[in-house]
């Protein structure tokens, strides 16, 4: 270190300090780095490595970002999952003696990056923190910086569990204890999750209150939070709530692998929101909505009171339709007061911040006004919890200008009237403007020259300027020359300098006040920042409410009834997000009837007839009903369901193989492990990816220990005829079937749920609507006759295809040159029960293979 420059030796001991972090040494216009740094984010941001002279260190690597361009540089590396730490000048340098101190005024990582292109406005930025409670539970926190909302869940008792609830909520950085760290260490990496090291746990003085419903086996986690967000942020978080503490049985548990499958907030095919539940009811009309709808799909409520709350509210609101309508055009000129108010917290509001808060909060009066109108129950006592904040409001419009500018540097954004002293600043400056168009004027009368003009620039301040051409009308010494350009000639006065003088002294000062009164107008508006939050969570509420309203009226959803037992009965229940984007009203509704006979039911029909679909139009209702918004079937009688488990989905998927089948096994394990009687549990093709006797007896065997241990209400569909003799044995097992007809020897899905087991399999037919060779689907329906005549013979579970079987593969395989290695394949085939896919699937597999052995 003795032989860097002492500047670079500040950077080293400052460095020293964020080794995990790009620290930006804020050199003049730039932020430079140095070293490694350097030769990282050269490569990371394709900014050009350049060398700077360190003394007898010799050249070191550098790469450098313009100061005005920096955020989106920073955005890059933090998006990239890099912390970046800004290091400012924090003394004048033309004060300083020696070295500028520098100091680093923010850390911005993933979790606290809070402004930029890639923060989308309906989306939270959670960071998460992670502990463990006395008996090894995960504690899951999470806060959103920009909006200063916290909540504190339990999160499973395994890091799989955690840090898959941390990626359904998109937190991107989770700060833990230093024991923590390993054992998170490559699941988190997996899902490109931060993982911050805190170790302090005291709470900090604020934090008493924002950890303030958090019990005590999750305070740890909180205070190391809040110490990390001190620590990083080094600004006031005044803004920060306390944190909610979200109780399991509050809300309807929804597993990650069950909110991936039921489409939620992603659809499976893209990732992409559209398909996805929450892409068809968002029709919130603010970002807090969006937002506000995301976490209510993420967490449903399960608690009745909870969810009649809102239930009721869209009812209201649906038959309000004046009330409604108005309310969401207020709603339209409401801005993220949310994050507004983190701006004002942290002191990076604007001008324009201030006046967008203020429009806000003008709307706020005349929504209440129009909720008590509407004469609803439930609206007019949302009405009363509608503060609109008088005391900001009258502050901000008393100080902020209509339209101030984006920057607070040109100044405009007090308003006149509201500081005398800056009032009369503003005047001198206008009188001296005013006094320097009559000059113009003036002169151009006494000198006779039309085109004489008074101009303004930086270097030279206010001038007259003359043409060449009319230079010579100027007399002697009337003015004094200042700059002659290529076609005119400038000149001053003592007079036009005094002026300007006065003008810029006005202006600079008026500028200096402005900051002054702004920032003590945005200090006021600071000491009420909680009743603008609570605002906004009323708003937010209401837009999502409403948004429910619209998107129940359009689809025609109904009101969801509770009652106090178990049974589900829905009554022409649809699958809202396939009917939507069938949109010519050819879905076809289906009843289901889940009751003290039967709680359980075995799905069978051929493949695409809408076996699936209908599982998960009943989980999205059941979902739907617990976010408060209506259903779409003509009628719904529902339990409040505490957990919904599924078994669905990536069976189809060629790529899959046996990995698939170790998923579905760990999610059906999960499933028997937590369910409950109260617990919806969808599984779909259970056993489909093992060879078939295994899938049916494991599929069996669930059936059996879901009927007699768990009780829970249950979807069950298989291919597995066989299967549907169970409900022989199991009391509450009743079976349906999707309907299919057959047509002059093709099948027509009627996607209707029936009475009774499926009576044939359609797989063929399917496979020749999936375009298989003639020949194949010929031979295919010949071998399936005989299979048929052979299982009539073998009594209710059939046999293996026997050795009579045998003799066609020895034909077929006497004809192949392949040889006996593909007989010997064709042998072990149990074709009965090989569903079309994965006939498919099979002979993909063996066009492959005799393809290569063919070179
Ligand atoms: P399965 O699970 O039986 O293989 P899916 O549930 O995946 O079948 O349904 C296959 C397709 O059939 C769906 O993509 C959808 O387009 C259509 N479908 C399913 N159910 C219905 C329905 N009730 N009305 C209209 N179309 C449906």
């Amino acid at each position: 270190m003795a032989a860097l420059t002492p500047m670079m030796r500040q950077y080293m001991e400052i460095k020293e300090e964020y080794k995990d972090a790009f620290l930006f040494f804020r050199l003049g216009d730039f932020y430079e780095m140095f070293f490694d740094d350097a030769l990282k984010a050269a490569q990371l941001l394709e900014i050009t490595l350049t060398a700077r002279e360190g003394g007898q260190a010799g050249k070191i690597p550098m790469c450098g970002v313009p100061y005005h361009s920096a955020a989106s540089y920073i955005e890059t590396l933090v998006r990239k999952g890099h912390k970046v730490a800004i290091c400012e000048q924090t003394e004048d340098p033309a004060a300083a003696k020696g070295i500028v101190k520098r100091e680093v005024i923010q850390l911005i990582t993933p979790g606290t990056l809070t402004e930029g292109r890639s923060v989308g406005e309906k989306a939270n930025v959670f960071i998460g923190s992670a502990g463990r409670t006395a008996n090894g539970e995960y504690v899951l926190i999470r806060i959103d910086l920009s909006t200063g909302e916290g909540v504190a869940t339990l999160a499973g008792k395994d890091e799989k569990s955690l840090i898959s609830e941390a990626e359904a909520l998109k937190i991107r950085e989770i700060v833990v204890p230093d024991e923590l760290y390993l054992a998170l260490h490559d699941q988190a990496l997996a899902r490109s999750i931060l993982l911050s090291v805190e170790s302090d746990d005291s709470l900090p003085a604020d934090g008493e209150d924002i950890a303030r419903n958090c019990p005590t086996g999750m305070k740890p986690a909180a205070a190391r939070l809040l110490r990390y967000l001190e620590r990083t942020q080094k600004r006031s978080l005044g803004h920060l709530r306390p944190i909610i503490h979200r109780e399991r049985r509050a809300v309807l548990s929804i597993d990650p692998n069950s909110r991936r499958n039921l489409e939620l907030v992603q659809s499976i095919r893209d990732g992409g929101e559209k398909g996805s539940l929450y892409w068809l009811l968002d029709d919130t009309v603010t970002a807090m909505g969006g937002r506000k709808l995301r976490q209510w799909i993420h967490e449903p409520l399960a608690d009745r009171e909870a969810i009649l709350a809102r239930t009721e509210t869209v009812g209201e609101l649906i038959r309000s339709f004046f009330a409604r309508g108005e309310v969401r055009e207020l709603l339209k000129g409401v801005y993220d007061m949310e994050r507004l108010a983190g701006k004002v917290a942290f002191g990076s509001a604007t001008g324009r911040d201030l006046a967008q808060l203020r429009r806000s909060l003008e709307q706020s009066g005349p929504v209440r006004r129009a909720l008590e109108e509407s004469g609803e129950q439930r609206l007019v006592e949302i009405a009363r919890t509608i503060n609109p904040c008088p005391e900001v409001l009258g502050i901000l419009q008393e100080s902020i200008t209509d339209d101030p500018p984006i920057s607070n540097k040109e100044g405009g954004v007090i308003r006149e009237g509201f500081n005398p002293r800056l009032d009369e600043l503003r005047d001198a400056s206008r009188n001296g403007k005013d006094w320097i168009a009559a000059l113009e004027a003036e002169e151009r009368r006494e000198t006779g020259i039309k085109s004489l003009k008074i101009g303004y620039n930086r270097v030279f301040g206010y001038y007259l300027e003359v043409t060449k051409s009319n230079v010579h009308l100027v007399d002697t010494g009337r003015y004094e020359r200042k700059q002659t350009l290529a076609n005119a000639e400038r000149y001053i006065t003592p007079e036009l300098k005094e002026k300007e003088a006065l003008i810029l002294n006005a202006e600079d000062e008026a500028l200096i006040l402005e900051t002054e009164l702004f920032n003590e107008v945005r200090e006021k508006v600071k000491a009420h920042i909680q009743p603008v939050q609570e605002l906004a969570d009323r708003l937010s509420t209401l837009d999502v409410l409403a948004g429910f309203a619209e998107v129940s009226e359009r689809y025609r959803f109904v009101m969801p009834e509770f009652h106090p037992g178990r049974d589900i009965v829905i009554r022409n229940g649809r699958h809202p997000v396939v009917e939507k984007m069938l949109d010519d009203g050819t879905y076809v509704p289906n009843d289901c009837i889940l009751d003290g006979r039967a709680n359980m039911l075995l799905i069978t029909g051929p493949n695409m007839s809408g076996k699936s679909t209908y599982m998960r139009q009943v989980a999205l209702i059941v979902i739907m009903a617990q976010i408060g918004c209506f259903v779409p079937a003509d009628s719904a009688r529902l339990p409040v369901t505490d957990q919904i488990f599924t078994r669905i989905g990536a069976a189809d998927d060629l790529a899959g193989g046996q990995s698939t089948f170790m998923v579905e096994m760990m999610e059906s394990r999960n499933a028997l492990a937590h369910a409950t009687e109260k617990s919806l549990l969808l599984f779909d093709e259970i056993g489909r990816g093992t060879s078939t006797y295994d899938g049916m007896a494991l599929a069996q065997a669930m059936m059996e220990f879901i009927h007699r241990e768990i009780g829970a209400n249950t979807l069950f569909s298989t291919h597995y005829h066989e299967l549907t003799a169970l409900s022989e044995e199991l009391g509450r097992l009743r079976n349906v079937h999707v309907a299919a007809a057959e047509q002059s020897g093709r099948v027509i899905f009627l996607h209707k749920v029936k009475e009774g087991p499926a009576d044939k399999s359609y797989g063929i037919h399917v496979a020749e609507l999936a375009g298989l060779p003639e020949p194949v689907i010929r031979r295919a329906t010949e071998l399936l006759g005989e299979f048929e005549s052979a299982s009539a013979a073998g009594g209710k579970h059939a046999e293996e295809p026997g050795s009579d079987q045998l003799s066609l593969f020895a034909e077929l395989s006497a004809a192949d040159d392949g040889g006996s290695s593909v007989a010997a394949e064709i042998e072990e085939l149990d074709l009965l029960r090989m569903t079309p896919m994965d006939a498919f699937q099979w002979l993909h597999a063996l066009q492959e293979k005799i393809r290569k052995e063919r070179g």
